[in-house]
Parts: structure tokens; C-alpha cells; sequence
């Protein structure tokens, strides 16, 4: 007699990241070795250091970085501060870096940092003091043609303005191009705070377009309400979308007629950044707020988000992934069988990185443009890395994850084996 065992589900992101890649590898004519080289991260920093908090006493604290490739420039990708962080998770990111900043085609490697910690706990000097000692750190493996650090999960232009101006003031010379994502005054771009949410808006416009769903009749759910999701909502509601949930760590909130998802922010800035409470709308829970019957869902939180045992409750036509791997492969299998259409993290949160690099343009020669000089170049970049990814899609007869993957494996693998491997 067999006993049959139910799958377990990968919950570790680096695993999910090894199964997209795989999956890619199946329609492209890569040798073992090359598989393998993609496979690996070329480099992976650990370190413990210690920040004296504001009662005297000293913490210890654990910070990663990992370098995926450098195979087509500089490493590049955001710093988190999250109490979940871990080596694999920074290397499922990292790697994800590599795939997004090809799909978009921009000279860039990947990358991804964090530390475990929760900043909620910090106070604003504590959080700084954190900062500017991990930035310390990691002075002997970034800089601006070697690895630029960005915002992720819990970090900001502040963040980054201290990264900037502790490696500037270690090294002797200012160098704003070390990281992206600063305030303006420091070197920042315009529209950088907004872009990763403006990317999301412009791919899911285009994806209720091949769907000839009219965005005015689109509903949208979002999961997650900071720095990507609440700019996503407003944004889409902008474009005429009607925005019927959304949702953040403290749990989540419907309304069938629309929120106004700048009224929303605007609650949750006087709310310790918490949706909670928020008066106007019904309150609900995160696994509903999943399973709400809509057109657009936009996951912009965390990994792991839609899984095998949620993805087939999931009622929404187009998934946005404005988080990193929110969708599990196995949750990615049951979506395609259901037919819905996934923009992948690669493709629609790549809004971020695409104004990070004209950040780092601007920084380079010390000349900046406007922001509608930024919008438009951003659209521009959006469009033509939908529309690649799309094609292929359709030439391969593959989901749109897959042919992001394709078309950004394709290009990795072209530059390194015209670079060769040295010696
Ligand atoms: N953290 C963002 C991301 O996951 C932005 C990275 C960057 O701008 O380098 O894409």
C-alpha cells in the first residue's frame, strides 16, 4: 500500500527563486555549467556588529548583503530592515535583481541587503546609528561602480541619505552616486519616491488593455499600503480604477463603492503608518481581503504571500506583483490553470530600479532633469519591457513569469559568454 505524501511547499524564497529559474532554463539551450553559474550568488557578506542604544547598553545586530551578478554592470539593488530577514531570503532577492534589472535592460548587475530588526522598536537615533554602522560595513564591497544600495521593505531616502554620507565622509569624497533612492536635496531623483507604484500602474494599464478590460470599470485590491502599494492605489484611482480593499500589517479594509486611497494614506501618516482604524470602510481580515472577487490584485507586501493553499480561492483577473515573490510556484501552476494573468515581480515592480538607474545617470554627471522628463522615460522603459515580455509570451506559448525569465536569462547569458570567464 502507498501512503501518499502531501507536497510541502517550499516557504524558503531562495528554493521559489531556484524553481522560476529552472523553469526558464527548460525553453533555453544553457550549458550545466552556465546553469549553474546563474544558480549561484557570486558573493555573500554576513556581518555582526554592534550599535550602542539610547539607554547606553550595546545591541548586536545581524546584516547581509549579497551580490547575485555583476555580469552586466554593478551590482544594484534595495536594503531592508525587516525582523523576518535571513541569508536566503537576501539571496532570492538579490537574484531576483539580476533578472528584474535585465528584463528592463539596464547596466546593472543584482544585489539585495537587510538586517534583522525590527525599526519599530528603534528610536530615529538608534535606527541612524544602525545605519551608518552597517553602511561602515559595507564600504569594502559597494560603491558607485561597484554595488548601490536602494530603499526596500522599512528603509527610505533618509536611510539612504546616511548610507551616502557615511561612505562619502570613510572614503573623503562625496559620491552621491553610491546609493539610489535619496532625498532630492542630496542627490535624488524626482520621482523616485513614487516610481515603483507608477511602474505597477503603467504594466497593469497595459495588461487590462490586452485584456480589453476598460480601467474604468477595473476593480483593484491591494495588499500592502506602503511605499509601492499606496502609491499603486492612488494611482490607478487616478486612471479612473475603483479601489475596493486594501490592506497592511494591521489588517485590512473594503469598501465596494471605492476608497479614496489618498484619504487612506493620509490616515495612516497620522497612524503610526497603519491603516488600522481607519473609519470610512469596512474592516476585514488579510485572507480575505485576498479572496476579494476583483479585476486587478496587487500584492505589494511581502514573499509568500499566494500560495497553493490560497491561489485557488483567488478571484482577481490580472495579479500585479509590486512585492518581490509574493507568488509561490506552486500557486503560480494553479493561477495559470485558472487563467489569470500574472505580471511578475521582474516586469511590474521594476518601476524602482528603472528611476534608481536614471538617478545614478543624473548623479554621474552631476545634471538633473524634471520630473516629467522621468515620468515619460520611465513609461517609455515600462512599455517596452511589458511588451518584450509579452511577446515572448505569446511566441512561446509560456506565462508571462516564465518569459520575463527567458528574455532576462537570454541576456545575462549573452554578456557573460561574450565576457568570457576570466582568466
Ligand atoms: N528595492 C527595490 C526593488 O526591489 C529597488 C531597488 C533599486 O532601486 O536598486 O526593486
Amino acid at each position: 500500500m502507498t501512503t501518499a505524501t502531501p507536497k510541502i511547499e517550499a516557504a524558503n524564497p531562495f528554493e521559489n527563486a531556484l524553481q522560476q529559474l529552472d523553469r526558464a532554463l527548460h525553453y533555453l539551450d544553457v550549458s550545466p555549467g552556465m546553469a549553474e553559474f546563474l544558480r549561484r550568488p557570486h558573493r555573500e557578506f554576513t556581518v555582526n556588529f554592534p550599535v550602542r542604544m539610547d539607554n547606553g547598553e550595546i545591541q548586536m545586530f545581524t546584516g547581509y548583503r549579497v551580490q547575485h551578478s555583476i555580469v552586466r554592470g554593478p551590482a544594484k539593488g534595495g536594503i531592508r530592515y525587516h525582523p523576518m530577514v535571513s541569508m536566503d531570503e537576501v539571496r532570492a532577492l538579490s537574484m531576483w535583481m539580476t533578472w528584474k534589472c535585465a528584463v528592463m535592460n539596464l547596466p546593472y548587475g543584482g544585489a539585495k541587503g537587510g538586517i534583522i530588526v525590527d525599526p519599530r522598536q528603534l528610536s530615529q537615533g538608534e535606527v541612524e546609528r544602525m545605519t551608518r554602522r552597517f553602511a561602515y560595513e559595507l564600504i569594502p564591497i559597494i560603491g558607485p561602480d561597484q554595488d548601490i544600495p536602494a530603499p526596500d521593505v522599512n528603509t527610505g531616502a533618509q536611510t539612504m541619505a546616511w548610507i551616502m554620507d557615511t561612505y562619502s565622509m570613510t572614503t573623503g569624497t562625496p559620491s552621491p552616486g553610491v546609493v539610489t533612492g535619496k532625498p532630492v536635496s542630496v542627490g535624488g531623483s524626482l520621482g523616485r519616491s513614487e516610481a515603483t507604484g507608477r511602474g505597477v500602474m503603467y504594466t497593469t494599464l497595459r495588461a487590462l488593455k490586452h485584456l480589453d478590460i476598460p480601467v474604468k470599470e477595473a476593480r483593484v485590491v491591494v495588499q500592502g499600503f506602503g511605499n509601492v502599494g499606496a502609491v499603486a492605489a492612488y494611482l490607478m484611482q487616478e486612471e479612473g480604477a475603483t479601489i475596493i480593499g486594501v490592506g497592511d500589517v494591521s489588517g485590512a479594509l473594503y469598501d465596494p463603492n471605492g476608497l479614496d486611497a489618498r484619504d487612506v494614506l493620509a490616515y495612516a501618516r497620522g497612524h503610526s503608518n497603519l491603516i488600522e482604524g481607519y473609519p470610512k470602510a469596512k474592516a476585514i481580515t488579510n485572507e480575505e481581503l485576498l479572496t476579494l472577487e476583483c479585476d486587478v490584485l496587487i500584492p505589494a507586501a511581502l514573499e509568500n504571500q499566494i500560495t497553493a493553499a490560497n491561489a485557488g480561492q483567488i478571484k482577481a483577473r490580472v495579479i500585479a506583483e509590486g512585492a518581490n515573490g509574493p507568488t509561490t510556484p506552486e500557486a503560480d501552476d494553479i493561477l495559470r490553470q485558472r487563467g489569470i494573468m500574472i505580471i511578475p515581480d521582474i516586469l511590474c515592480n521594476a518601476g524602482g530600479v528603472t528611476v534608481s538607474y536614471l538617478e545614478w545617470v543624473q548623479d554621474r554627471q552631476y545634471f538633473f532633469w524634471t520630473e516629467d522628463e522621468i515620468n515619460s522615460r520611465l513609461e517609455r522603459m515600462m512599455d517596452e519591457g511589458f511588451y518584450a515580455v509579452l511577446k515572448i509570451a505569446q511566441d512561446m506559448e509560456v506565462d508571462m513569469r516564465t518569459a520575463a525569465y527567458i528574455l532576462a536569462v537570454r541576456r545575462v547569458v549573452e554578456v557573460a559568454q561574450l565576457r568570457g570567464f576570466y582568466p
